[in-house]
């Protein structure tokens, strides 16, 4: 344990050497945020185990020699993070033990460095950081090159304000593009090009940098007559110095969640960098009454925005066989907690993917989610390299039954075209039983592997004789009577689904769900279909010759017609079955938009409740949408919809409207 916290404390003052003092970070903020959230739980656990010189100890980083030193009346200290919602509803907890009613202020959190400003007879006297909270650097000579500062004040009496100095996006991205052109090294993020610009000794590289400044803290407020921060805010705006406009004033916790969601939306159409959202107890008495800690206030905390990126190391490469027989390479990683869930694996799609993107085993790669749901691969860290990286080399045959690969012309994948290989067959079969297709309840992907390696299934039509094997079933382990019940009562249920179930369930090559549904519909009856000409299925709306060619093949095909008359004499249904319209006023004729993660419903799940009950499901939010259904983390639409007025529903709202549980 002693050795883990030793080992922590070296990284992270390492880290924080590299980021305070030379402006180039060596880790990424989240990977410190996570060792840092190790160390500070190790040593609540093991408070005899904390040293003097632990990060959680102090604020920031050490001065620099070079400047002159500049010692801080009142201390500037850090702010304590916190990562989730419950986090915060926590710090609110924490505070109502000492105060009643708390009001707070909400602000944008500047991802910049902050800066301490000195006016003596209305005159800047004195710029300088934050240094270590007790100590920091003499800036004065940059910091009056920033033009948003004010040289001069409309007030006599010595005042001290506070606030973040950043460089705008567009400055950051310019900055870049001319080192890179000068073959100077790039700064990591707009935080550190402004860091590294205000602790320059010579001035006319800080006034080239086009910084700029927002100003938030006013340390002596009594010397004012001021009770609350928003009339400090107030008050330095009044003497010109500029103000972030998004500051709101929040009644009780749940407006302070909302304001978090909302600029968790809005966060990147803003000019500048924010990394997430300031909470203070606006009564200045109150704060008091709160006190501090070593490190940071106890009327504040800064709600830090989940990673949109993270680093982790790619440890080996795997190859999975789809249904149609489709080579996929998949890469397994350290886990890594990205958006609120553990990443342990991503997908590398291709060879040339993998290529294009220089991937090597052992790489660090850095990963994302793409559209907020799936991880991906951004790129690979080539700086972390150590030497013990292994190049890729595609597979040549088939990881399960050792067919030779075939790629095929204009498609980037391998293919195992190996009809009887294991793999395909046994994700067929986990296809036809899902949630989208049959909905077969209770058989998981395991289970059918399970029965497959077993021997009880291994053709479609298997799922319908597995009732001949019951005794032996439910003998087997993590099963019984019940559940051998549920599950034969789920593939007894499964024979009355609608023809376009069948139809996508049966893995036919480019028959997706919603062609699915055009053909069965159109054809009324899969006797209807197999009797179709090629001309005939590609004359349908939105089919095309490409998906009929595809479901003429399938049809044309011995086996593929074996399992169908199968399945005929097994009793499960050809036909389309019109859904019955249950008419329902909320539902009928209305334009629906579902936004962010429902928790219950799958979205598949909510459209077709919607459907069936009248209403049409879109995607964008329009003047003619009538409801928008909000799940958790909305993006843009949520923001629209406010915008234009639209009845928005939770998650609850829908299910109470569709009357389910
Ligand atoms: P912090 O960034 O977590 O929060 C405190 C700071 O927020 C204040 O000092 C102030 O400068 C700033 N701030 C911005 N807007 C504000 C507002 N409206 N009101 C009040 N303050 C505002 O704390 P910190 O001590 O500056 O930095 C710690 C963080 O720095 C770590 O959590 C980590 O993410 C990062 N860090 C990274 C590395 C690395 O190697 N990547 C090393 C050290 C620190």
């Amino acid at each position: 344990m002693q050795d883990r916290v030793d080992e922590l404390i070296k990284i992270l003052n390492e880290a924080s050497r590299n980021y305070y003092e030379l402006d180039m970070p060596t880790i990424t903020d989240q990977e410190y945020d996570d060792l840092y959230h190790e160390l500070e739980q190790l040593e609540k656990k093991h408070p005899e185990l904390i040293r003097d010189d632990s990060p959680t100890k102090r604020v920031g980083g050490k001065v620099i020699d070079e400047f002159v030193k500049v010692t801080h009346e009142v201390p500037m200290m850090s702010l304590a993070d916190v990562f989730s919602e419950q986090e915060v509803r926590d710090f609110d907890e924490r505070v109502r033990k000492i105060v009643a009613n708390p009001v707070y202020v909400c602000e944008l959190k500047i991802d910049g460095l902050s800066v301490s400003l000195l006016y003596r007879e209305g005159k800047l006297v004195r710029g300088a950081t934050r240094g270590n909270g007790v100590v920091g650097e003499n800036i004065t000579h940059n910091v009056e090159t920033i033009k948003s500062i004010p040289l001069s004040i409309d007030i006599q009496e010595e005042i001290e304000v506070r606030g973040e100095i950043y460089m705008p996006k567009r400055s950051f991205i310019k900055l870049n593009e001319e080192r890179q052109k000068k073959n100077e090294p790039l700064f990591a993020n707009p935080r550190n090009a402004a860091a590294g610009s205000v602790r320059q000794l010579d001035s006319r590289i800080a006034a080239k940098r086009n910084l700029s400044t927002f100003i938030y803290h006013l340390p002596t407020p009594e010397n004012f007559n001021i009770k609350f921060h928003h009339d400090a805010l107030s008050m330095m705006c009044n003497l010109g110095f500029t103000v972030n406009p998004n500051i709101k004033v929040c009644n009780n916790i749940e407006e302070v969640i909302d304001y978090i969601v909302e600029w968790t939306n809005k966060r990147s159409d803003l000019p500048y960098e924010i990394d997430g959202i300031v909470i203070k107890v606006d009564d200045l008495n109150e704060q008091q009454r709160l006190g501090y800690t070593a490190r940071t206030p106890k009327w504040a905390v800064a709600y830090k925005f989940p990673a949109e990126e993270v680093l982790t190391k790619l440890t080996n490469i795997e190859f999975c066989v789809g249904r149609t027989g489709k080579i996929t390479p998949r890469a397994d990683l350290n886990p890594v907690h990205l958006a609120g869930s553990v990443i342990r694996s991503v997908t590398l799609h291709n060879e040339d993917y993998i290529k294009e993107k220089e991937i090597m085993i052992n790489d660090t790669i850095a990963i994302h989610k793409a559209g907020d749901v799936i991880p991906e691969v951004v790129r690979v860290i080539k700086e972390r390299r150590t030497g013990e990286e292994v190049p890729f080399k595609m597979i040549e045959t088939c990881p399960i039954c050792g067919t030779k690969l075939v790629r095929k012309e204009n498609e980037a994948a391998y293919y195992c075209l190996n009809t009887m290989c294991d793999a395909r067959k046994i994700e067929g079969l986990i296809h036809y039983a899902s949630r989208d297709t049959m909905n077969i309840d209770g058989f998981g992907e395991s289970i059918i592997e399970d029965f497959y390696n077993m021997g009880y299934l291994k053709r479609i039509p298997d799922f319908y004789k597995l009732y001949q094997y019951k005794e032996e079933l439910k003998e087997l382990e993590g099963f019984g009577e019940k559940s051998i019940n549920n599950l034969l009562s789920s593939i007894e249920q499964s024979k009355e689904n609608s023809l376009e179930q069948l139809l996508f369930a049966l893995g036919i090559r480019h028959m997706g769900k919603k062609v699915a549904k055009i053909v069965a519909s159109h054809y009324g009856s899969i006797d209807n279909i197999i009797n179709a000409s090629l001309e005939d299925i590609a004359s349908i709306p939105t089919i095309g010759d490409i998906i009929a060619k595809s479901i003429r093949e399938y049809f044309d095909n011995e086996e593929n017609m074996e399992i169908i008359n199968n399945l005929k004499e097994l009793g499960i249904n050809m036909k389309y079955l019109k859904e019955e319209v249950v008419s329902d006023e909320s539902f009928e004729n209305k334009t629906f938009v579902l936004t962010g993660t429902l928790e219950v419903l799958t979205r598949n799940e909510a459209t077709d409740m919607i459907e069936s009950r009248g209403g049409k499901v879109t995607s964008s939010v329009t003047k003619k949408t009538d409801v928008v259904v909000v799940g958790k983390d909305p993006g843009s639409k949520y923001d629209k919809a406010k915008e234009l007025g639209i009845t928005i529903w939770s998650e609850d709202e829908l299910k109470n409207n569709l009357r389910i549980e």
